[in-house]
């Protein structure tokens, strides 16, 4: 099949990990009362929305699939952190999360290798069939090798925030690999207690720093 035309209409997307990099993964975060942003985030989203980037979170979320808690946790968490950006004029134009889990209590969530659960493309892909959005020129911030991988398989490129704190899997802010499938420069500032989402802003939503 031949490509398909662009469409003149479509925009870049920032796809963004959620915790990890918009707050801090305390693990299974669920509750608006153990929720708390990384520095900068807020303000993050925002430029990027004045740049006129969609913003979209794609988040595994197999706390539903295991059983930790329901999907509506999930969706009520998104809504309170809607509501919270909107205080910061910032919006979050889509949610995307995977409950599956392969080992899933509830049948309805157990899958072998969920498509849609991170390194899986799935939500990626989704998006974009959802959303007119210029892949080429989009751009995935993980946590994790596998939302780098995601992205790679989404044809996206993939950066790794290190700025935010990992707790539950990998005991240190280091731990992950540094570079995985992206030819990106390193964000300014990323080294050191002081990096922050914002550091992105400049280099990759065509603002001046
Ligand atoms: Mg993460």
């Amino acid at each position: 099949m031949p490509p398909s035309p662009p469409d003149p209409f479509s925009r870049p997307a920032l796809f963004l990990d959620r915790d990890g990099v918009l707050n801090e993964d305390r693990g299974y975060v669920h509750r608006w009362e153990d929720f708390t942003w990384i520095p900068g985030a807020r303000e993050t989203v925002a430029a990027f929305n004045r740049a006129g980037w969609l913003v979209i979170v794609v988040t595994n979320q197999s706390g539903v699939g295991r059983g930790y808690y329901p999907e509506d946790d999930v969706h009520a968490l998104h809504a309170r952190m809607r509501e919270d950006l909107a205080r910061a004029g910032a919006r979050i134009d889509a949610f995307y999360h995977a409950p599956q889990h392969p080992e899933a209590p509830v049948e309805a969530y157990r899958h072998p290798d969920p498509p849609l659960r991170k390194p899986n493309p799935g939500m990626l892909l989704q998006a974009m069939a959802d959303w007119p959005i210029d892949r080429e020129a989009s751009l995935m911030i993980g946590d994790k090798p596998s939302d780098l991988e995601a992205a790679l398989r989404a044809g996206v490129r993939g950066v790794l925030f290190e700025g935010g704190t990992c707790w539950n899997s990998c005991g240190t802010r280091t731990c992950c690999p540094r570079e995985h499938g992206s030819e990106l420069p390193a964000a300014p500032g990323r080294s050191g207690s002081g990096a922050v989402l914002e550091a992105w802003v400049p280099a990759f939503a065509g603002m001046s720093g």
